[in-house]
């Protein structure tokens, strides 16, 4: 981190004086530790997943839900153990595991908390749940700690990257972590009772417009193994979109969804995660409310 290179912009600014790109220093900030039920259902049997959700973020997304968080850096500094204390609450709490939303900046940092938090007994699988903007590098390190990792594939070209989250090789760079984890962690997989407890699942969030290029995200993924369990998202919600495109400002349509979910199914994907076309109105999230998206237990 001192000069840091944990994501793709590799901006080298020593963290321990300034901030990166990414908008944080060498500090843990959160924004929110809460019981999620509001991710892929092998994610969320029992009680839920316990999401902790991390400020700052190395993309810029001109239309992140989470933007209070990941742009503004809303939350509070948190020292390592009690961090590893939240991680044993939720684990207490009955959750399926310890969900962590956009860690790519605070790698470091957090590796030593999960050292902290498996001493006191920690033994959920740990998610790394990540826009895709990642260095093999700093995969590897999460190698010997986290068993699930859900990874988005936000575009299917480099140009969609630098117009939308301002990053000139975001196709590029995810298409590399996205090989590497498949390589290395393989399919989801799930225990007795249907929970995930490993392997890797590819989100991506459809645009409206198609300018994601959705069906080249689809022909890699297809290119790489059709057991790759993907999920078409459905919940752009043009009210977080802070940029000039007018098909950014509309919401996506049902026959857009049907298309790209119909391609999927024809390509033959085994595991297909769908979304109902009303979930843009079910993922608003408040981060300044107790509960930010809606009826979930809230710990920080
Ligand atoms: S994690 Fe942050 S500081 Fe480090 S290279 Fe990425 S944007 Fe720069």
């Amino acid at each position: 981190m001192n000069p840091c290179t944990l994501c793709p912009r590799r901006c080298g600014v020593d963290r321990s004086r300034a901030k990166g790109a990414c908008g944080v220093g060498d500090e843990i900030r959160v924004g929110a530790i809460v019981i999620h039920r509001g991710e892929e259902p092998p994610l969320v049997e029992g009680a839920g997943s316990g999401a902790i959700f991390f400020c700052g973020c190395p993309l810029r997304c001109s239309y992140c839900q989470n933007s209070q968080i990941s742009h503004l850096c809303q939350g509070r500094t948190i020292a390592a153990p009690e961090l590893a204390d939240f991680m044993m609450r939720l684990q207490d709490a009955g959750c399926s595991n310890i969900n962590l939303v956009s860690p790519t900046h605070y790698t470091p940092q957090i590796l030593d908390t999960l050292e902290s938090a498996f001493r006191l007994g920690l033994n959920l699988p740990i998610v790394v749940n990540s826009g895709g903007y990642e260095t093999r590098e700093c995969l590897e390190l999460w190698g010997r700690y986290a068993r699930i990792y859900l990874m988005d594939l936000k575009y299917g070209d480099n140009h969609a990257g630098r117009s939308l989250s301002r990053v000139p090789d975001y196709w590029d760079q995810a298409r590399e972590a996205i090989s590497f984890l498949w390589e290395t962690v393989g399919p989801l997989e799930l225990d007795r009772e249907g929970r995930a407890v490993g392997g890797l699942i590819v989100r991506h969030l459809l645009l409206p417009g198609m300018l994601s290029n959705p069906f080249s995200v689809l022909e890699f993924l297809a290119g790489l193994s059709l057991d790759i369990p993907f999920s078409l998202m459905s919940q752009y919600n043009p009210r977080f979109y802070q940029g000039e495109s007018p098909e950014m400002m509309r919401g996506l349509t049902r026959d857009e969804y049907q298309v790209v979910l119909e391609r999927a199914l024809d390509l033959g994907f085994t595991t297909i995660f769908a979304q109902e076309m009303n979930a843009s109105g079910s993922y608003n999230p408040d981060f300044d409310a107790d509960s930010p998206f809606g009826d979930l237990t809230r710990l920080l």
